[in-house]
C-alpha cells in the first residue's frame, strides 16, 4: 500500500500546485452570465426570478449606495422561512419583505450572519479555496475595482462544484493517481447522518438542515434503502409565490415537482476511488455523492466541501493551515 499512498500524495501535490498557478479566473467560462439582483426587490418577487432563471443564488446589488451587498442563497429563504414559523402572525409582514430585510431576518430568528467573503478573480485559485474551507462558504463572489468609478465589481460568483469541475478537466493526469478507496482515506460522514422518509413534511427536512447546518437530506425506506435526496435548492420552488403553507405537504410531492433538467442522485460505494469520484465530476452536476452498500442502503455522504478539504489538506503541515490568510 505504501505504493499507493505515494501515488496518491503526489496525484495532491499536483493538484495543489494546479490550483497554485491558475487564477479564480480561469475558472469562468469564455462567455457567461451574471444576474444581479436589486436589494430593493421584494423577497417574492426574487424567488421567480431565480426560478425562471433556472439559477440558485445571485449577488446582491445596493442602487442607493452603488454598492455590492452580498450574495443571495437558498440559506436566506431557509430563514425566512424560519422567521414564519417564529412569527406565524407576520404572515403579511413576510409577503411584503424585500432582500434588504434578510440581514433583520437573520437577526430576529438569531442566526449567525455569514461572514461576507469575496476574492479577487486573478489571485491564485488555491487561495479561493482556501477561503472557501475556513469561511465554510460554498460560493465566493469574485470583486474587481472598476478602473472608470473605481468601485468594486462582481465578475462572477465562484462555487465548490466550479473548482472540482475545472481540477476534473484540466488534471486526468492527476486525479488518476487518487486509487484510494474513500473507505480507507474516511471522505465524508458516516453514522451521525440526518434523514427523512418521503412523507415527512418539507418543513421537518428544513429544521434537519438547519440543526446539522447542512444542505442536503437522503430520502430513505423503511429499509434503509436511499429512494432521493432533498436539497437546499430544492426549498426555492416550494416558496414560489410566497406560498409557506404548501411546506406542510410531503418531502414525496416536493421532489415529484422538480424541474426536468434536475441533474439526478450520484451514488457511490465504499470501495469507489477518488479518481472515479472525479471522472463523475467531470462528466456530470454532481452536488454530492450518497454512499451506498451493494444492497442501496444508505451508509454516508461525501459533499464537495469534503473533497475540497481532502484535496486541499491532507498530509499539510498544521502550520501552514494556519497561516493562510
Ligand atoms: P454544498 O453541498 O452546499 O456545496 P457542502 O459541500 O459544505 O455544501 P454540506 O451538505 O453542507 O455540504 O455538508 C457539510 C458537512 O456535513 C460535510 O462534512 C458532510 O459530509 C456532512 N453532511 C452532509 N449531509 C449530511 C447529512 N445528511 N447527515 C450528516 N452529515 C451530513
Amino acid at each position: 500500500t505504501s505504493l499507493l499512498d505515494k501515488e496518491q500524495m503526489q496525484g495532491l501535490r499536483g493538484i495543489r500546485e494546479f490550483l497554485k498557478v491558475r487564477t479564480s479566473y480561469d475558472v469562468l467560462p469564455l462567455s457567461f452570465r451574471l444576474i444581479v439582483l436589486d436589494n430593493d426587490l421584494l423577497i417574492k418577487k426574487s424567488l421567480n426570478i431565480l426560478i425562471q432563471n433556472g439559477i440558485v443564488s445571485a449577488p446582491l446589488w445596493d442602487s442607493r449606495n452603488s454598492a455590492f451587498v452580498g450574495l443571495l442563497t437558498s440559506t436566506d429563504y431557509i430563514n425566512v422561512i424560519q422567521y414564519y414559523c417564529q412569527f406565524p402572525d407576520e404572515i403579511d409582514q413576510v409577503d411584503q419583505f424585500r432582500l434588504s430585510s434578510l440581514r433583520d431576518i437573520e437577526r430576529a430568528i438569531g442566526v449567525e450572519p455569514l461572514e461576507n467573503v469575496s476574492v479577487h478573480p486573478m489571485r491564485p485559485l488555491y487561495e479561493a479555496c482556501r477561503r472557501m474551507l475556513r469561511t465554510r462558504a460554498r460560493r465566493i463572489p469574485l470583486v474587481d475595482i472598476d478602473d472608470e468609478t473605481g468601485r468594486e465589481t462582481v465578475v462572477s460568483v465562484i462555487t465548490q462544484y466550479r473548482i472540482l469541475k475545472f481540477i476534473a478537466v484540466n488534471n486526468e493526469k492527476y486525479t488518476m493517481m487518487l486509487k484510494k478507496p474513500v473507505r480507507e482515506i474516511g471522505l465524508g460522514t458516516y453514522g451521525d447522518l440526518a434523514t427523512a422518509t418521503m412523507n415527512d413534511s418539507v418543513l421537518d427536512v428544513i429544521h434537519l438542515m438547519v440543526k446539522y447546518n447542512i444542505s442536503a437530506v437522503p430520502i430513505i425506506d423503511k429499509e434503509n434503502k436511499v429512494l432521493n435526496v432533498f436539497e437546499a435548492v430544492d426549498v426555492i420552488p416550494c416558496i414560489k409565490g410566497g406560498a409557506y403553507d404548501e411546506l406542510s405537504s410531503t418531502v414525496g410531492d416536493a421532489v415529484s415537482r422538480r424541474a426536468d433538467d434536475f441533474p439526478g442522485m450520484y451514488s457511490c460505494g465504499e470501495d469507489d476511488r477518488l479518481d472515479s469520484i472525479f471522472d463523475t465530476i467531470r462528466k456530470s452536476r454532481v452536488h454530492r455523492l450518497i454512499v451506498v452498500d451493494d444492497d442501496q442502503c444508505l451508509k454516508g455522504i461525501i459533499s464537495l466541501s469534503d473533497i475540497l478539504k481532502y484535496v486541499l489538506l491532507f498530509g499539510e503541515e498544521d502550520d501552514t493551515i494556519q497561516t493562510e490568510n
